[in-house]
């Protein structure tokens, strides 16, 4: 196993995420802007750095956890000249696919290796050691870094070369914003008509409706008693994340010149929600903002309107 991991962004996924790594004994050099955050990773057992370029200088491989793009572009700027020849490059941000292969065009020639790796299973995953990781890159560098990746998760996919992982990353998020849309729609529809929550969700469940935004997430409380919709929508996958990955895939659907009306819808819906969700609402809590904007009254037991 690579012995020494620099590890770049000690957030709510990064801190969680170098703690498990010293858990599966790596040396991990951490580094952050936020000295709070490189405090609570040191009480994990990850060695605060000076600087990223320091950290970089003695690692085997950085692992970034970054808020974009931008910040991504801009670390790497700043460190890959101090690393060490052929150190491997793994950012676990979620950010743009053109971002993510321009950061592995920079990697490699500064005669780097470099993958892209980002996550879903959110901080509940990433404390577990439970993420999913979906990998761009070359064989080789994702067979090296599996290792790492399993430390910090419970799958990880190599799902192509450069950017791969990132694509896979926001078509999969696609399809979750405009499923949850697609759910939350039925719902209040079905509160139109009548129709109770339990009722709505024991027939689509079992049958052709059935999908992870309703038989896991479900937007309504009741019917799924672990959903968030249960805890006045906290915790869960916030909904200001959820309109980041969206703006994402719309961005690629445009570059693309895709014809994938719901997913630049989804994205709009998401980005004016999100604009008065809290930090934590998570997004099934859409449904809310559905039933508002339809001016119905929320009635889970059935009755006639
Ligand atoms: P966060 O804001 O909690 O953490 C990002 C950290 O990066 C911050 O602590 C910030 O200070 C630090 N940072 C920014 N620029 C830096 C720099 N130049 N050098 C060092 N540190 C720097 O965000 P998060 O929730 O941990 O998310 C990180 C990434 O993971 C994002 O791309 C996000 O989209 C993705 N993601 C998050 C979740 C989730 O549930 N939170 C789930 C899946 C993917």
């Amino acid at each position: 196993m690579s012995s020494t991991v620099a590890f770049v962004g000690l957030g709510h996924m990064g801190g969680p995420m170098a703690a498990n790594l010293v858990r599966a004994g790596y040396r991990v050099l951490g580094h952050d802007l936020v000295p709070e955050a490189v405090a609570a990773a040191a009480g994990a057992g990850v060695r605060p750095a000076a600087s990223a370029a320091e950290a970089a200088a003695g690692a085997d491989v950085v692992v970034s956890m970054l808020p974009a793009g931008r910040h991504v572009l801009a670390l790497y700027d700043d460190i890959l000249a101090a690393a060490r020849p052929a150190t491997l490059f793994v950012d676990c941000s979620t950010i743009d696919v053109a971002d993510a292969r321009t950061a592995h065009d920079r990697a490699l020639a500064a005669g780097m290796r470099a993958l892209d790796a980002p996550v879903s299973g959110g901080v509940v995953g990433a404390e577990a050691a439970t993420l999913t990781f979906m990998a761009g890159g070359a064989e080789p560098e994702f067979a090296e870094a599996r290792p790492l990746l399993e430390a910090m998760g419970r799958k990880a996919v190599h799902c192509g070369g450069a950017g791969a992982g990132q694509a896979a990353k926001i078509c999969n998020n696609m399809i979750l914003g405009i499923s949850m849309i697609a759910v939350s729609e039925a719902f209040v529809l079905g509160e139109s008509l009548g129709l109770s929550h339990q009722a709505l969700y024991d027939v689509a469940s079992t049958a052709s409706g059935q999908c992870w935004a309703l038989s896991v997430n479900c937007p309504v409380p009741g019917p799924v008693p672990a959903s968030p919709a249960n805890r006045d929508y906290r915790p869960g996958f916030a909904a200001s994340l959820m309109a980041k990955d969206l703006a994402l895939a719309a961005g690629a659907i445009r570059a693309g010149e895709v014809d994938a009306e719901l997913g630049l819808r989804a994205a709009e819906l998401y980005a004016a929600y999100a604009e008065h969700a809290t930090d934590t609402e998570d997004f099934s809590g859409i449904v809310r903002t559905i039933r508002d904007r339809s001016g119905i009254k929320e009635r889970s037991g059935g009755e006639r309107p």
